[in-house]
């Protein structure tokens, strides 16, 4: 297998050359790109209208590193989570969150993570591997086509809210969001894709510099260092400050939405006094939204969400100092489709 090039790294003028090596015609390759890319095929079998031979020497020279459904399950709010498997054997898993107006999905970047942020699932598991720009494209793919069997509809929205941190796999990240968006292809808006960060400084300035058109997402979580460097790590190398500043050199270039997220953590981050900070940093961020999150429990780590009382102090706070912020409630939870609690649970199940 070692050698073997991905086929879907070709582009058309690429795959016009190749099939004029081989000696056959260049529209073959107008052909299998429409597999590849239209009709989302995962083997070369699938490719009905090249010949068997054709289809062989495909097969020869080319891999295709297809993900595949491995479990699906529905919560009972109608969120479907499955769990996919990668050509070399790894788990991961997509989300697909239907509301009345939207069908999101909620894709994955990495097989695991390496971040370790405190209250998270993903964080406990170790790094496997970067995902490749086709399987995430996959997922998305996939997803879709479920969307489309189950409510009627396409994806709507697409949030990189999955397991992983996808600006440490940016180069996959943003190529599978090209493969999206391409009109060649799943032809969506960026305008529509969300991509959500840990924070990683250098690499949101990078998205400035790479003039991206899809919207960005900080897990912000604390509004000070002192309290950020307790539940995420990364904070220790990528400050607020730091984040502040990239965020808005990301805006000056591209203004592109940027949402902060702030996940509600009891008696660690909900407090009035840490309300009035995230004010603070609200006001040096040009954000049009925060959104406040839920706290999904994670079997094995000690964090729970807060209570009634003190969401609502913390967002009344907020709403009095005009800032425009949402409450993200948890969507399937019985089935740990959630925020933060990916993490291949459903294997477990399955055995
Ligand atoms: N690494 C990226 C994307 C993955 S996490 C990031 O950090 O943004 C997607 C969102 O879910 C993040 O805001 C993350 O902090 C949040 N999250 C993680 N664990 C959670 C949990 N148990 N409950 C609710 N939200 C959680």
């Amino acid at each position: 297998m070692a050698g073997k090039r991905n086929i879907r790294e070709l582009n058309l003028v690429e795959l016009k050359e190749y099939f004029e090596s081989i000696g056959d015609k260049k529209f073959r390759a107008i052909q299998a790109y429409d597999w590849l890319w239209k009709q989302h095929t995962r083997s070369f079998d699938e490719m009905s209208n090249l010949s068997l031979d054709l289809r062989k020497k495909l097969a020869e020279d080319f891999s295709l590193n297809a993900i595949t459904v491995d479990l699906t399950q529905q919560s009972s709010d109608g969120t479907f989570k499955s769990r996919f498997r990668t050509y070399d054997g790894h788990l991961l898993e997509g989300v697909i969150i239907p509301t009345e107006k939207r069908n999101t999905a909620c894709v994955s970047s990495q097989i695991g993570c390496s971040l370790s942020c405190k209250f998270c699932a993903t964080g406990m598991m170790e790094r496997k591997r970067n995902l490749d720009f086709d399987e995430i494209y996959d997922q998305v793919a996939i997803l879709n086509q479920q969307s489309l069997d189950t409510n009627g509809n396409g994806l709507t929205n697409i949030v990189y809210m999955g397991m992983g941190e996808p600006l440490l796999n940016y180069k996959n990240v943003l190529k599978s969001i090209d493969r999206i968006t391409a009109s060649d292809s799943m032809n969506m808006s960026p305008k529509r894709i969300t991509v959500s960060t840990a924070g990683v400084a250098k690499m949101i300035r990078q998205l400035g510099d790479d003039k991206v058109r899809f919207n960005l997402a900080l897990s912000l979580h604390a509004a000070t260092d002192e309290k950020r460097d307790r539940i995420m790590a990364i904070n220790e190398t990528n400050n607020i400050k730091a984040l502040i500043e990239a965020l808005n050199y990301f805006y000056e270039q591209t203004k592109n939405d940027i949402t902060l997220e702030y996940v509600l953590l009891k008696g660690e981050n909900d407090s009035l006094e840490d309300a009035k900070e995230l004010v603070k940093v609200y006001r040096k961020i040009p954000t049009h939204l925060v959104n406040v999150i839920e706290y999904n429990p994670v079997y094995g780590i000690p964090f729970i969400k807060s209570d009634e009382d003190s969401t609502q102090t913390f967002t009344d706070y907020l709403v009095s100092q005009k800032v425009n912020v949402r409450i993200r409630r948890s969507r399937g939870k019985d089935i740990d489709a959630a925020c933060g609690q990916l993490a291949n649970k459903s294997k477990e199940l399955a055995n």
